[in-house]
């Protein structure tokens, strides 16, 4: 039997009522920076997702314990989701699906042409995920993935849709959890309690459930929701959506949990690191990824990990940190799967993808 969840064990009859699957490998270990914090002069922490699942990590997997768990209590063989090509989202849902012995169909849109895109979709392959690719528009999107929703429906029972990035309330409890999580670390004085988190905000299920769930578990922090993707999926709108839509579903499961109010003193999306646009690496996020794998031998990404830790050494350098303690959340996978796709050939992936292995990876990437 493996260790009962912190949200679980702080809500015993949570863990009745809403359905979940053990194999994110959790707690993630959180430690001090020691490099960093010399270099930026401020005390800085990390919280290491990276390796929470056997054969692939990052902030994902988190979700997709709460995700998946729910379409295998619903009986659905089929699971449908969205993202960029290279998404790491639907990557972790094809792999998390599969040992779950679920089909996983992914429904991606055109990114910046980078190694770790190359990476991903061979690893998909070996996952044995259907892959769609098709132009950037939501709205034919939407209308693409619900046509194909319904042609499924009538093949092998309806799929169980997962919106992109996992951030619907029950894969946001994944970060409500992770708050619980980082209380019982601090209190087992593992870490000190942060001022503020700093975390990439893609579709924002990562941020909003921090933020839930610290208010929920009484930790004063600060919530830095650090902008990598434009306008749609990161905004205060949607933040506040999710925020209530998560707070809903956990009242209506536990009443004692409260319904809140969204905490605005509490919560900053931050903007200036995103660069042109999502996926595409900037110098000060290259810097930033080059800065942690030499001086803490953290390895980062450049679509979300490296502008979100630029944020932080940036604020760090400008004095913002000076006296406070700052942890920052490695959203980014570190399993190693090289093997897995050694003998894998691209021409193997629909014809609309071979343009990312035929094509240069951008400037910032070679
Ligand atoms: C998806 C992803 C994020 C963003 O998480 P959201 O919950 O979608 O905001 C951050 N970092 C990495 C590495 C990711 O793959």
């Amino acid at each position: 039997m493996p260790e009962l969840l912190p949200l679980f064990r702080a809500y015993p009859r949570l863990a009745e009522k809403i359905p979940y699957e053990s194999f994110p490998m959790l707690p993630s270990p959180a430690h001090r920076l020691n490099g960093l914090s010399s270099e930026a002069a401020a005390e800085l922490y990390i919280k290491c997702d990276d390796a929470i699942g056997a054969r692939y990590g990052g902030n994902k997997v988190r979700k997709l314990g709460f995700l998946l768990a729910s379409a295998r209590k619903d009986g659905v063989d089929t699971v449908l989701t969205f993202g960029a090509a290279g998404s790491n989202h639907a990557l972790a849902t094809a792999i998390y699906a599969r040992e779950m012995g679920l089909r996983s169909i992914s429904m991606m849109v055109p990114q910046p042409v980078a190694h770790s895109v190359r990476k991903n979709l061979l690893r998909g392959l070996a996952a044995g995920v259907e892959f769609h690719h098709y132009g950037g528009l939501s709205a034919v999107a939407m209308g693409t993935a619900l046509v194909f929703a319904g042609r499924a429906a009538r093949m092998a029972g309806f799929p169980r849709v997962i919106p992109t990035g996992g951030s619907s309330p029950v894969g946001i409890l994944g970060f409500v959890n992770a708050a619980f999580e980082l209380r019982d670390q601090v209190e087992a004085a593992i870490v000190p309690l942060p001022d503020a988190i700093y975390v990439a905000s893609g579709t924002m299920g990562s941020a909003i459930g921090l933020l839930l769930g610290t208010q929920l578990a009484g930790l004063r922090i600060r919530i830095e929701s650090v902008r990598v993707t434009a306008g749609k999926f990161t905004s205060m709108e949607r933040g506040r959506q999710l925020f209530a839509g998560t707070n809903q579903l956990l009242h209506e499961a536990e009443p004692d949990i409260p319904l809140l109010q969204f905490p605005e003193e509490r919560f900053t999306i931050r903007e200036g690191f995103l660069g042109p646009q999502y996926a595409l690496y900037t110098e000060e996020g290259m810097a930033a990824v080059r800065l942690a794998k030499a001086l803490d031998h953290v390895t980062l990404e450049g679509t979300y990990t490296g502008k979100a830790m630029a944020c932080l050494l940036d604020d760090a350098r400008t004095g913002k940190l000076a006296g406070k303690r700052a942890l920052f959340w490695n959203t980014y996978n570190s399993v190693d799967f090289a093997d897995e796709i050694a003998d894998l050939n691209y021409h193997n992936l629909p014809e609309a993808f071979h343009r990312y292995f035929e094509e240069e990876v951008q400037p910032l990437d070679r």
